[in-house]
């Protein structure tokens, strides 16, 4: 008892700036946190224009989850007048980029004036498979789907081996090499919070060194719940209802059976 009594003031202490921390983000705090940088004088550039002495920002986003919202801050990055890259799976079951809905939006990301590059799952190989000739197939792939080569690799979900890996991946640059990740300051939102301080409280922001960006659009865009798991749960609850829609575009007997019941579609209900 007495150890917990030593333990329990630090403990609400965690689960207070843990709460804060996972307190969402909104497309509102995505454009004043742009504007910051841009007043700093910062300025948005390719990875291989990087240098890491210089008041440069990379801003990247992995779509993990979802195209919609990534076009959705394509459009918001375009009226501030900056420019990012967007990373795709090609091989994930959580969206699909060929269908004509991804490629109208990747469409719409890449006349904003922004980068495709590929989001590279290296889990997603099978055992035999050496990894960077999978990674230049999907490159291949995504190239086609979208009309551009592809330049830049990023990693989804990196096992360590991957990290500070030195030297073109798949012949194309990658955002975890050490001039672009340990070397210069790295800063992402991932699970939705600035679990290693805010972008602005980094000194590379005061001395003007170059920056790495990650984030991810769909904790900062979309109305609804901001926090990471509430988020998490309408988006699942939403692409559920769209999953019925597709199986009864597909299957007429389910359609039917829906329109028996009266049940509503998920995409405009
Ligand atoms: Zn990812």
């Amino acid at each position: 008892m007495r150890n917990f009594d030593k333990f329990a003031p630090r403990l609400r202490n965690w689960s207070v700036m843990l709460t804060r921390k996972l307190s969402g983000f909104s497309s509102a705090d995505y454009r004043a946190l742009l504007r910051q940088l841009l007043s700093h004088g910062f300025r948005d550039v390719r990875l291989s224009e990087l240098e890491s002495d210089k008041p440069h920002l990379y801003l990247r986003h992995d779509i993990d989850l979802c195209l919609e919202k990534a076009a959705a801050m394509a459009e918001l990055e375009a009226e501030i007048g900056v420019s990012s890259s967007y990373f795709v799976l090609i091989s994930t079951g959580l969206y699909n980029p060929a269908s004509l809905a991804s490629r109208r939006l990747l469409r719409r990301i890449i006349e904003h004036g922004h980068e495709i590059g590929l989001h590279f799952d290296a889990t997603q190989t099978l055992h035999d498979e050496d990894l960077q000739s999978a990674a230049a197939a999907e490159c291949d792939i995504l190239a086609d789907i979208c009309g551009r080569s592809i330049h830049t690799i990023s990693f989804h979900r990196p096992a360590p081996s991957l990290l500070n890996l030195t030297g073109n991946f798949a012949g194309r640059r990658h955002t975890y090499e050490p001039a672009f990740f340990s070397e210069i300051a790295y800063i992402s939102d991932s699970n939705g919070g600035w679990h290693h301080g805010h972008p602005l409280d980094h000194p590379a922001i005061a001395e003007g060194r170059a920056v790495q960006l990650l984030t991810h659009p769909i904790w900062w865009i979309g109305s609804g719940a901001r926090e990471a798991v509430p988020l998490i749960r309408d988006f699942a609850d939403r692409r559920a209802a769209e999953l019925h829609d597709d199986i009864a575009g597909t299957v007429t007997a389910y359609a039917k059976w829906r329109d028996d019941k009266g049940l509503p579609c998920g995409r405009h209900s």
